[in-house]
């Protein structure tokens, strides 16, 4: 029997905003995500599955082939590239901006500043562009803490509501980019299983429009 079609979801608040948009275009999974501890869904569809991985995994699986759909924020695609793949849908979810953020008042840090960030290659782009000259400190969360600790000057992280940073006595200063989720599609599938991706893309397309 043919493979199914592989969807890999990213994982949380992309996921929960995923699901109604796949409902929409006919794709449910037969268990509740949520509460099982499985990776791979079957679906009502028999010839689609999902496996529901971290967003920096999902660019990894859909390039490899191991999946040939998946959906993930732009900030991930910015930071780790896109090469290898399609991107034929933004899906219009989990909107957030990707920003430059401070300690209230911060006002410029001399010829070097240190920058707190989960996106080193972004914040390194932003920089340089700007002719700034920023020592790019690699975390993988909770990059609000850095200025409080003096382990930075400025953090380039997402930024939704702002509560997170306001919480921790911090503004957000410049955007970098909108960011929302988008399919993405590895370019081999593309054309093998070309109209079953075809389906999947007009099936979403159509439920994003409605939503
Ligand atoms: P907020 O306090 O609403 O500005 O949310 C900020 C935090 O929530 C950030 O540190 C992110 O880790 C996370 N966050 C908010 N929106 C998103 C999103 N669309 N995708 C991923 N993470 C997000």
């Amino acid at each position: 029997m043919k493979q199914p079609l592989t969807l890999a979801l990213t994982k949380g608040r992309i996921l929960k905003e995923t699901l109604p948009l796949l409902a929409q275009a006919g794709i449910e999974p037969l268990e509740d995500v949520h509460v099982s501890r499985k990776l791979i869904f079957e679906t009502n569809n028999p010839a689609i599955r999902m496996i529901i991985i971290r967003g920096t995994d999902v660019p990894t699986y859909v390039r490899h082939g191991a999946a040939d759909i998946g959906v993930v924020g732009k900030d991930i695609l910015l930071e780790h590239g896109a090469e290898g793949l399609y991107e034929p849908l933004d899906l219009g979810i989990a909107r957030c901006r990707l920003m430059t953020a401070g300690p209230v008042g911060w006002i410029g840090g001399g010829a070097r500043i240190r920058v707190a960030s989960k996106y080193e290659n972004i914040t390194r782009q932003y920089f340089a562009e700007r002719g700034v000259h920023a020592d790019v400190i690699k975390l993988y969360g909770a990059m609000e803490l850095a200025p409080l600790m003096d382990l930075a000057d400025l953090i380039v992280d997402i930024v939704d509501t702002g509560n997170t940073l306001r919480a921790n006595g911090m503004e957000p200063l410049e955007e970098i980019a909108s960011i929302s989720s988008r399919l993405i599609v590895n370019k081999a599938a593309m054309r093998s299983q070309f109209s079953a991706i075809e389906d999947v893309i007009n099936g979403l397309s159509a439920a994003v429009r409605s939503s």
